[in-house]
């Protein structure tokens, strides 16, 4: 019997078709970026069978053409070099899996599935599903488990990511509806940015916000954020609070917003709720109290409270840093509270907006995709939204008890409770805190299904089932902004090897399931032909929600380009502008229809450093990065601004413990330790320690950054707190060193030449693999061990990277453990390993990136140079991705003194930051530091 639906789906029930009337030009397609919440739309450009090129669409509404280095460099990432191509399984644990058909691959997950519900129930399986899927994938997959296997464990990883800023949105405004759109940049008098960091993680609206400065210079921006970040760097005020002291600041500037008279007393009598409570509440929260607990002064609390005040249009704007905390959702709530005490909120420039770290995290809250919500946002504590689901639905009821979310959702799995997993577009085994758990749990599960796109996340090693699944560019559907706004998303070339369309994988195995677990009937539940159908059944869910987009369809989408919600039917395109924001007339989501204030609680972070671990450690994104980089990864140029891991330390952090910047150390928590590279870095007070959150097992030797954060959660989101940890720092002995460095040959991407090298760092007590390099790109191995590194060892990394025939230079001292190799092809360097005596590994290794003329370097490839025989030192970081200009350009540039030392002059010179502008913030620093 088969399962699988038609490769051309025949037009759907509705008889709705796309009509592309805002068609691109030849050869290109229109789309929507991949990585973060902020949406950019994107013209895809390719011949039909490969993707070639991407450019910013002028059309859409969140970028208007603009792209930052990750979106920018997407086109680099759709090659299948590194993809998932055929379905492949193993019967047992410890087997290698093998190659199976897409029939056959559905048949044994419904088969197992259905085996662990017959013995177990139906709460002993679960989906861990993603906010990179796209709304129609997420819908489907939250259908299966509540409305076929009649459970609710069906969590995502948004729960990582935003659950705080939802329950915080329904607590005080009571719907999960973010209130401002990317506009109210252009209007705000007074922006106050809190725990994000929008010039590394949201780049294009932090352009936006730029550009309205540059237009509006009396604007303000206050950055609440422990680290100097680019963005805190560029605020007019910058109040580096102590780790998880953010409702302090809040409520101390509530304090002074009432003692100063700032608050508006009638819009709240008039329109909110609890606010007395709230009153009384902060009256003992003083500046001077809240400084002396924030380790801030008072009076900058009072100005920022004053700005937020006085300003005619105040903007909040928030992300992880107040997210991912044990009291995330208090943060939002106080932050929300500053909105609503000053009526500031449902007018331009106005309001609490709370930036999505997601593609599409938005779209999966949409249509209920987690282990508390249902469909529309309804709740599933309430017996009215479970029967209005059934009845959407046909099914007799949905499931009333909460299922798991993510952390619990692990911890069920290693205690033996949920035995049948379901792991769709991302990377637990990276991603979740308390790794060593989450391994665990993976290990213990019975039966590990993984859909996914890319090869050889650190899921993989886990998975018994896995399903090749079409990505960007290969897919269509839509996703929902930060700011509301659905845009669509298109294929723009057809999936490599036998990928599939998630909705589609999802709906065959509910087809193949629904019989087995004695429901033959609601095998017709997913009987859609496209996905345009799945919208259109999600879109009928919405009928008189707060999200009611019963006036949208794909072909509204396709003409008109991407709307915000809500539009019921009857909305016009032409009235856009009245739902640009929500709560304009200040009636809320609430049953009166008052907002309510929430007395927040005030205990702080979850993990308190002392003597054994004294440190604040926070983790976040970088400018080049995307999550646990199976993605971003692919692209050499990425690696250009950040290379390898590293811990950042105030210097005199670093003094006090006789470390110098670049040594390793071992970090320890509680939870676990890994040797990394330290920086010095004066962005963070003394005591505390920043790293970035994208490294994992397959570029380090380690399971990555997340293994020192535990799985503590906000009791209300259940969002853990991945922003803290306490840690300590110790030096390490590893005296043995390597640097392995290969240029890109033909037949083998740097990627696929990295994904052989991995299985290598776990032999290693420090390994980091990076790419390197532009257009001929190269991949680097540092590796730093106890004692010398066998001989058969380096034999067989010289027969894996071709060190090992013709064109080989090398040099071997036995006795003082040295031995270098270097490859030469054409008269160019393309190739080297350096053991033991790693002095020249910097230029060396940029020389190979650069496939520099070997000739000329020839008596000095294995001669143990600190710097090039020309003299000079390397180029060091690319500040300036899209013109290549590096670090110890734009030094130069500077130092030469008169005509660069402004901004344009140095970009009149080097031209860097003309094209995307992600590095603008950076270069500014370097000039303010310059001078
Ligand atoms: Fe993509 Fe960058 Fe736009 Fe985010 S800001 S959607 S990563 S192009």
């Amino acid at each position: 019997m088969s399962h699988t639906l038609p490769e051309t789906a025949p037009p759907s029930p509705a008889g709705r078709r796309s009509i592309p009337v805002r068609a691109a030009a030849p050869g290109e397609t229109r789309s929507t970026c991949p990585y973060c919440g902020v949406g950019c739309g994107v013209l895809i450009e390719h011949d039909g069978a490969r993707i070639t090129g991407v450019r910013g669409d002028p059309a859409h509404p969140a970028n208007f053409g603009r792209l930052c280095t990750k979106g920018a460099t997407l086109h680099l990432t759709a090659g299948h070099d590194t993809r998932l191509l055929h379905p492949e399984y193993r019967a047992r644990r410890g087997q290698a899996r093998a190659r199976i058909g897409w029939e056959a691959a559905i048949d044994v997950a419904a088969r197992r599935f259905a085996e662990v519900i017959a013995e177990h129930g139906p709460d002993a399986v679960a989906f861990y599903i993603s906010g990179q899927l796209l709304t129609e994938d997420y819908y489907v997959f939250n259908k299966a488990m509540k409305g076929l296997i009649g459970s609710n464990n069906v969590d995502t990883n948004s729960r990582l990511c935003m659950s705080s800023a939802v329950a915080a949105y329904k607590a005080t405004l009571g719907a999960d509806a973010p209130p401002c759109c990317y506009e109210d940049f252009d209007h705000a008098d007074t922006i106050l940015i809190a725990g994000a960091n929008p010039a590394w993680a949201h780049p294009v609206a932090f352009r936006r916000i730029e550009q309205a400065r540059a237009r509006r210079p009396g604007m303000k921006i206050v950055v609440v954020d422990p680290r100097r970040t680019d963005t805190a760097a560029m605020a007019d005020l910058h109040l580096a609070i102590l780790p998880g002291t953010d409702v302090w600041l809040f409520d101390a500037m509530l304090h002074v917003l009432l003692d100063e008279g700032l608050a508006d007393e009638a819009w709240i009598a008039a329109h909110t709720e609890g606010f007395e409570a709230l009153r009384a509440h902060v009256r003992g929260v003083s500046p001077a109290v809240a400084a002396a607990v924030c380790g801030v002064a008072a009076e900058d609390i009072v100005t920022a409270a004053r700005w937020w005040g006085e300003a005619p249009a105040a903007l909040s704007l928030w992300c992880q840093g107040l997210n991912q905390s044990t009291h995330g959702t208090h943060n939002g709530a106080a932050l929300i509270a500053l909105s609503l005490a000053t009526g500031k909120i449902g007018r331009p420039g106005c309001g609490p907006f709370s930036l999505t770290g997601q593609p599409n995290a938005m779209g999966g809250r949409e249509v209920g995709g987690l282990a508390n919500l249902l469909p529309a946002h309804r709740d599933l504590a309430n017996p009215a939204h479970r029967e209005e689901v059934a009845r959407l639905w046909g099914v007799d009821s949905v499931p009333a008890a909460p299922g798991l979310t993510a952390v619990e959702l692990f911890r069920a799995a290693r205690e033996g409770r949920v035995k049948a997993l379901w792991i769709a577009c991302t990377n637990p085994a990276q991603s979740m805190p308390e790794q060593a758990l989450v391994h665990e749990a993976l290990a213990a599960c019975e039966f590990v299904v993984l859909q996914e796109a890319f090869a050889g996340t650190e899921t993989a090693a886990f998975a018994d089932l896995v399903l090749p699944a079409a990505t960007w560019g290969e897919k269509e559907g839509t996703v929902t902004n930060s700011e509301r706004r659905i845009s669509r998303v298109h294929a723009a070339v057809p999936a490599p090897g036998e990928a599939r369309a998630d909705w589609r994988i999802v709906c065959d195995f509910a087809r193949a399931l629904a019989p087995r677990i004695g429901k033959p009937q609601a095998a017709a539940m997913f009987a859609y032909d496209s996905a345009e159908a799945v919208f259109a059944e999600h879109v009928a869910s919405t009928a008189g929600r707060d999200l009611d987009i019963t006036g949208l369809d794909y072909c509204v989408l396709e003409r008109e380009g991407p709307q915000q919600w809500p539009f019921a039917a009857g909305a016009r395109v032409e009235e856009a502008g009245a739902r640009a924001r929500l709560y304009a007339d200040a009636r809320f989501a609430t049953p009166n229809g008052r907002a309510r204030f929430v007395v927040p609680s005030r205990t702080l972070t979850a993990e308190a450093t002392g003597v054994r671990y004294p440190l604040a450690l926070t983790s976040g994104r970088l400018r080049d990065q995307w999550h646990g980089m199976s993605r971003s990864g692919k692209v050499a140029r990425l690696y250009g601004h950040a290379d390898e891991a590293r811990i950042e330390l105030h210097p005199r952090e670093l003094a006090r413990r006789g470390l110098a910047d670049g040594e390793l150390v071992r970090v320890s928590s509680r939870h676990g330790a890994l040797v990394l590279r330290v920086a010095a870095s004066d962005a963070l007070r003394p005591g505390m320690a920043f790293v970035g959150m994208h490294w994992g097992r397959r570029v380090l030797n380690s399971a990555g950054i997340n293994l020192l954060f535990g799985g503590a959660c906000d009791p209300l989101s259940k969002q853990p707190e991945l922003k803290h940890a306490a840690v300590r720092i110790e030096p390490v002995e590893l005296p043995n060193r390597m640097l392995l460095v290969r240029a890109e040959r033909c037949g083998r991407s740097a990627a696929e030449e990295a994904a052989l090298l991995s299985p290598w760092l776990e032999r290693f007590a420090y390994a980091s693999l990076a790419l390197a390099g532009r257009d001929t790109p190269a991949v680097v191995m540092r590796v730093a061990h106890e004692r010398p590194i066998p001989d058969a060892w380096l034999a067989e990394l010289d027969a894996l990277l071709g060190l090992d025939g013709d064109g080989v230079l090398s040099y071997a001292d036995p006795a003082r453990g040295i031995s270098k190799r270097a490859l030469i092809e054409d008269d160019r360097l393309v190739g080297l390993r350096l053991t033991g005596e790693t002095a020249a590994a910097g230029w060396l290794s940029e020389a190979v990136v650069e496939r520099r003329d070997a000739v000329a370097l020839r008596p000095w490839l294995l001669a143990p140079l600190a710097t090039p025989p020309a003299g000079g030192g390397g180029r060091g970081r690319v500040v300036c991705n899209c013109l290549n200009v590096s670090e110890s350009d734009i030094a130069a540039a500077i130092a030469e003194g008169a005509g660069v030392r402004d901004f344009d002059a140095l970009q009149a010179r080097l031209r860097c930051g003309t094209s995307c502008g992600s590095c603008v913030p950076e270069i500014r620093r370097m000039l303010a530091e310059g001078r």
